[in-house]
Order: C-alpha cells, then sequence, then structure tokens
C-alpha cells in the first residue's frame, strides 16, 4: 500500500491547479469551501431519498461549495445481511463478515452518483481501498489508522463530488474492514479530519440531537450544542444518533459536528468542544441501551488471575465488556458483566470453551441499560441519590450500576425502560 498520510498530516495542503478548479482560488479559500456530508440509512431509505440527497448536493455546489458525500447502506440493508450471515453461523467475525455487511454501501453510493448525474453533477462513488481509509484488522469493529487524500484531492480539484462508502475500511493486507454498526458517523468525520476541515454536517432522520431518544422519551428537548464528551458518554451509553468514535476523533481533530435533518432545511445541534458551552444543566440527557446483554457466572474462584485470563479471552475475540460486578457467596464468587446484543454468541463461544464444568452461567437478555449523562453533574453532589429515588419509586430492580464524573447507569428489566426513562427525564427537568 503508498505512503498514507496520517490522519492529519501536519504539511497538509490542497494543491490547486486553478485553471481545473472551477473557480480560481488559493489554497485555504479551496479548502474552505470543501464540506463533508454524511446521509444515514433513511436518508438513502429509497430511489426518492436518493434523489432529494443528490439534489441538496446540487444545490450545495451550484452555492460554490465544494460537498463531500458519505453514505451508508439503504436503511435496513445492513441489518438484512448480517441477518443472512447469522442464518449460517452467529459467532462468525472474520474477513467474510466484513465483506458481506459493507455491501449495502456499495449499492447506495453508485445511486447517490447516477443521481447526480442525472442532474447534471460530475460525482465519483470511492470505496474505501481508492481511498486508502486504512484501518486496523478487528472484523467488525475496525479502527480507522489513516485517510490518503491525495484521491480526495484529485477528485475535489477536477470538479467532481466525491461519494464515499461509509462504514468501510482496508486493512494491511487489503481486506475489508467494518468499523462497527452506526460507522459511516467516523468515516465521515475522519474524513473531515483528514482534509483538516473544522466541522463535519451528519444529516439523519431526527432533527437534533435530543435530551432522550424521541422515540422513547415523547417530552424530549433538542439541545442545541452539546460538548464534544457529553456526546461521547451519550453515544458509548447507547445513544444511536452518533457512532462513538466519530466523536472522538471530532473531539480529537477540533471538528464540530453538526447533526441535522435531511429533510428539514434548518440547523440541527452542534456538537463543540466544551470551553465553548455557557450554561450546563445537572444533567444534559438520558439515555438508553435495549441491545444489552448480561451474563452471571457463579461460582468462580477469587483469584483476580481467572477474571484477568477471562477478559483477555474476551478481548482477544474483539467483545468489549462493558459494565463489571463480582460479589462473594458463601461459596466462592459471583461474577456479572454486560455485553452488547451483537456480541452474545461470541461470548457464549468464550465461556463454553473457557469456564471449568462446575462455573454456572445465567444469561439475561431481557434487559436495557439506561443512564443519566451530564458534565454538570460534576458540581451537583445528590444526581445518585435522585436517580436510584426515581427507580425506588417505580420498583424498577436494577442489576448492574457503574458512574463516572459525567454519567450514571444502571441495568434494568427492559420492559421497564420507557417508565424508567421518562420518569428520570422528568426528574432532571428536563421535559418540554
Ligand atoms: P442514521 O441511519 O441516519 O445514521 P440512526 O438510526 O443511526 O440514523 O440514528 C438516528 C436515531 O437515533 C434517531 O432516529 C433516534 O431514534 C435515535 N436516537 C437515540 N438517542 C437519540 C437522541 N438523544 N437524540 C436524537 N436521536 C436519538
Ligand atoms: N450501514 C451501517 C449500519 O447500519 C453503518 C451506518 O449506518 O452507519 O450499521
Ligand atoms: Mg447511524
Amino acid at each position: 500500500m503508498d505512503r498514507h498520510a496520517e490522519l492529519l498530516p501536519r504539511n497538509f495542503s490542497l494543491r490547486v491547479d486553478s485553471s481545473r478548479a472551477s473557480t480560481p482560488s488559493n489554497g485555504v479559500e479551496f479548502r474552505d469551501r470543501i464540506i463533508v456530508k454524511k446521509f444515514g440509512g433513511t436518508s438513502v431509505g429509497s430511489i426518492e431519498r436518493i434523489e432529494h440527497v443528490a439534489a441538496l448536493v446540487a444545490r450545495e455546489r451550484a452555492q460554490g461549495r465544494l460537498p463531500v458525500v458519505v453514505a451508508s447502506a439503504m436503511s435496513g440493508e445492513t441489518n438484512r445481511l448480517v441477518a443472512l450471515g447469522n442464518q449460517i453461523d452467529p459467532s462468525y467475525r472474520g474477513p467474510a463478515y466484513d465483506m458481506l455487511v459493507a455491501s449495502g454501501e456499495q449499492v447506495s453510493i453508485a445511486l447517490i452518483v447516477i443521481a447526480l448525474a442525472k442532474l447534471g453533477v460530475p460525482a465519483k462513488p470511492l470505496l474505501a481501498y481508492q481511498l486508502g481509509i486504512e484501518t486496523d484488522s478487528v472484523y467488525s469493529k475496525a479502527r480507522i489508522k489513516s485517510i490518503r487524500t491525495k484521491e480526495l484531492e484529485a477528485t475535489l480539484v477536477a470538479g467532481v463530488v466525491p461519494v464515499i462508502a461509509g462504514f468501510q475500511g482496508v486493512d494491511e493486507e487489503y481486506n475489508i474492514t467494518t468499523l462497527g454498526r452506526g460507522g459511516s458517523d467516523t468515516s465521515a468525520v475522519a474524513v473531515a479530519a483528514a482534509l483538516q476541515l473544522g466541522a463535519c454536517e451528519i444529516y439523519t432522520d431526527v432533527p437534533a440531537v435530543f435530551s432522550a431518544d424521541p422515540r422513547l422519551v415523547p417530552k424530549a428537548r433538542e439541545i442545541p450544542r452539546l460538548s464534544f464528551e457529553e456526546m461521547m458518554e451519550m453515544a458509548s451509553l447507547g445513544s444511536k444518533v452518533l457512532h462513538v468514535r466519530s466523536v472522538e476523533i471530532g473531539a480529537k481533530h477540533g471538528v464540530r459536528i453538526h447533526v441535522r435533518h435531511t429533510f428539514q432545511d434548518r440547523e440541527g445541534t452542534w456538537i463543540v468542544p466544551e470551553g465553548e458551552i455557557m450554561e450546563n444543566p445537572v444533567v444534559s440527557a438520558v439515555t438508553h441501551d435495549a441491545a444489552t446483554v448480561v451474563f452471571k457466572l457463579a461460582p468462580i474462584p477469587g483469584e483476580t488471575a481467572f477474571i484477568a485470563k477471562l477478559f483477555s479471552v474476551l478481548s482477544e475475540k474483539g467483545v468489549s465488556v462493558d459494565i463489571i460486578s463480582q460479589s462473594q457467596l458463601e461459596r466462592g464468587y459471583r461474577l456479572a458483566f454486560s455485553v452488547t446484543a451483537e456480541d452474545e454468541p461470541l461470548v457464549k463461544n468464550v465461556l463454553a470453551a473457557f469456564l471449568p464444568s462446575e462455573v454456572k452461567v445465567e444469561t439475561l437478555n431481557d434487559v436495557a441499560k439506561i443512564s443519566t449523562v451530564g458534565v454538570g453533574m460534576r458540581n451537583h453532589p445528590g444526581v445518585a441519590a435522585r436517580f436510584f429515588s426515581v427507580l425506588a419509586d417505580k420498583g424498577i430492580q436494577v442489576q448492574l450500576v457503574t458512574t463516572s464524573e459525567i454519567k450514571i447507569s444502571a441495568i434494568i428489566d427492559r420492559d421497564r425502560l420507557d417508565d424508567a426513562a421518562r420518569a428520570l427525564h422528568s426528574e432532571f427537568s428536563l421535559d418540554i
């Protein structure tokens, strides 16, 4: 593979051949006109919607901007592909899994380019290998290491709109990799970072980031500005609206993220550095993750070495363990931990091979994680007391708990999720 530019090359500059660029300008002005626009699954979910996206891109270009499009697969397509693989072996992870699930984006970017061509806009569909989006080889959860900007630069200078397949990358051996579910956001922000842009637009099916998922909490309110730190917590705690790595990359490389609606022409939420936010409520958002599974193992030996070994085997398989708790029983110990539901088959395989036969495994599938997030929690004691009082008043049992400076999370029964989310949302004065 060619020598790749670092994700943020220090001496990166767009060399502009003014005879080929659509309007003559120096390098700085040229970069100022570039805008990365990422369209999610529902935004490209039908031919009609794809034509709407193409019109939006064409309009932007007519106003003198240089759009770079990043797209997800058509809605439902990645789920369909995952389900096909699962019919054969739900615990399989490897290059074939990523090749399978990455294929949806190939279709959507080709359709967007055809729709742009119909509007007279020259555009080029680009898969990750064409662009050198290089990742590690952790299949199904790969991380971007670098993005070559040469092709992008050449495409933009030629006045052609790059239309990039989100979600996918390529490893050192030229295998297709994928960035984890929802990973197209990360592709977009990484492309913006590689181009040294100060912002990236994420077009989706909600007008903004809300104080809770508006599908779960009808009284959720729009948040006009949110810090990278809070958004990172929300994303890692299950809020689907942005992929967590996209927020990490945005924070690290100074790419502000604008989450907005594809079909409503108005501002949405800006994710910005914390210093740019004047006032912080105690709790900014209630976040949930319905795709959580808890494993309880007992009796296990008391030695820490046993747990260390178990978690290292799980991590070798690419499983990231979320909340962990250990408690003493009359004989031995009990270990409980939660993982994302997608990893349940993998964890079961690992446990079957690793655990001695006397260890009983209980799997809790009907659970969900509910969390409150807010940088304001740092300066306000008593949030945990209020959080648990709300759950106690509703008679909601808590399976596992974890806290940090700016969040509290609990695993509860899934059928109590709506109730818990709405009650916490009211308790922290977030209702509209
Ligand atoms: P896309 O296909 O555009 O990437 P996603 O389905 O991945 O869209 O993310 C958008 C969805 O995220 C919304 O439809 C909404 O249900 C969900 N969501 C979860 N939490 C929030 C939140 N706090 N604010 C807005 N949307 C949220
Ligand atoms: N198509 C991928 C998914 O459904 C990536 C994305 O939508 O961001 O997870
Ligand atoms: Mg998404």
